[in-house]
């Protein structure tokens, strides 16, 4: 049932013009990862190599967001992650709110669909996109919000770790806390 509903939403993504978006795009990117997860991770749009591939966090930034969840114990293929906008900003640029706007259907059904326990954000962008805007990213981090009934955990982007290496560490301990919400203290995953 999962299955087919995310199959029918992703096929008109694939072929969505409802922003200016899809001019450049080569693929769109829907999500990866489990329709049975507990945890649901979003961040804010597809990079270059996320465009090529069409699947999220492909790139360096998801790597470093890999090797962090193997860390905790987290096994990405348990967790489903998708973005805000499903096709890429040109230049990697931040989406526009009219571009998140236009896009936020498709979200709003696979957080439908998968009813997560909790979603992490990733980055400023998504979770302004997800809970509209706040303070900043580095302050409204690692706090829990609501996206209707469902706990939200802002977090920083692994693009900003990767900038910031020292930062990584609040990344991870953010991921640890989402671990921890979803599956108690145990090693479950
Ligand atoms: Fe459609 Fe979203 Fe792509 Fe814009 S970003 S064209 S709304 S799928």
């Amino acid at each position: 049932m999962k299955l087919t509903v995310l199959q029918e939403v992703a096929a008109k993504a694939a072929t969505c013009i409802a922003c200016g978006l899809h001019k450049n795009r080569i693929k769109s990117v829907f999500s990866s990862g489990s329709f049975d997860a507990q945890i649901m991770i979003v961040g804010e749009a597809p990079g270059a190599d996320e465009d090529q591939q069409g699947l999220p966090f492909v790139g360096r930034s998801g790597q470093l967001l890999n090797k962090i969840l193997l860390e905790i114990g987290l096994d990405r293929g348990n967790i489903y992650v998708a973005n805000i906008c499903k096709c890429r900003p040109p230049d990697n640029r931040k989406p526009h709110p009219h571009e998140m706007s236009a896009c936020f259907p498709f979200l709003e059904k696979q957080i439908e669909t998968i009813n997560p326990k909790i979603i992490v954000t990733l980055g400023a962008t998504a979770i302004e996109g997800l809970c509209g805007s706040g303070l900043g990213i580095t302050k409204r981090r690692g706090k829990v919000e609501k996206y209707k009934e469902v706990d939200v955990l802002p977090s920083l982007h692994p693009s900003y770790c990767l900038r910031n290496p020292p930062v990584t560490k609040d990344l991870k301990s953010d991921l640890l806390i989402a671990k921890e919400m979803a599956y108690g203290k145990t090693d479950q995953t």
